[in-house]
């Protein structure tokens, strides 16, 4: 498979954040959101077969641990993603899979943990949702939307609301999106939509979401790759 990167870091999203975590970034996607902080995995990368990707996370957390197979979009790529997905299992490991939410998710192995985006209005891809992936959610699954104004949280404000999504999955994620360019200083200056607001009016209409930070932008500079 080809493959961007693969490197241990702090799991900066999701329920699992704040968790060690080997990252396995595959290479290309077929999306393009305006806020994209991973354009450089579109291009590149080097070829792995499936034994020396296994080789290399074991050598990172040979304890087992956390691994996110993640992108560019990694399902494009199914075919060698989800046999490396049940070795991972196999071997022990627990997997999440990072994906658009774009191709469809029915063969992704059972016991995976699959942390799905729903692209808003701003993200410059909306209606790219494949609709038949809300059938393969289940509650150990999450759902994630990145979100740029008050349009963005009202379209998913409205979605969870229209599909139950918070009683079909573990978590619903809402997330201030990060601006791609951010550099610096590691705060919320480069939020596209300030958090508190976001907090804000998720208090204000009881919502059952998660507020979510990318905690690797407050870690490290956020413009660091392999973080
Ligand atoms: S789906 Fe992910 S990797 Fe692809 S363009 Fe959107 S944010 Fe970037």
């Amino acid at each position: 498979m080809q493959i961007t990167e693969i490197y241990k870091s702090i799991q900066g999203e999701s329920t699992h954040a704040g968790l060690p975590c080997v990252f396995v970034r595959l290479t290309g996607c077929n999306l393009r959101c305006s806020w994209c902080d991973s354009e450089y995995t579109f291009t590149g990368g080097r070829r792995m077969a499936l034994d020396e990707v296994l080789e290399e996370v074991e050598r990172l957390s040979p304890d087992g641990g956390l691994v996110e197979i993640t992108g560019g979009e990694p399902m494009l790529q199914e075919r060698e993603a989800i046999p490396l997905m049940q070795r991972l299992l196999d071997a022990g490991y627990t997997v999440l899979l990072e994906t658009s939410g774009e191709r469809p998710l029915a063969g992704v192995p059972p016991g995976v943990i699959k942390i799905v985006d729903v692209k808003c209005p701003n993200s410059g891809e909306p209606e790219t949702f494949y609709m038949e992936n809300l059938d393969t959610l289940g509650l150990q699954d999450e759902v994630k939307f990145v979100l740029s104004d008050r349009s963005d949280y009202e379209f998913a404000r409205n979605f969870v609301e229209r599909h139950a999504l918070d009683r079909r999955v573990n978590a619903v994620l809402f997330s201030p999106a990060f601006r791609k360019d951010a550099e610096g200083d590691r705060d919320c200056s480069h939020c596209l939509l300030d958090p508190r607001e976001l907090a804000e009016w998720m208090l204000e209409d009881n919502s059952t979401a998660r507020l979510g930070l990318q905690i690797h932008k407050f870690i490290w500079d956020p413009a660091l790759k392999g973080v």
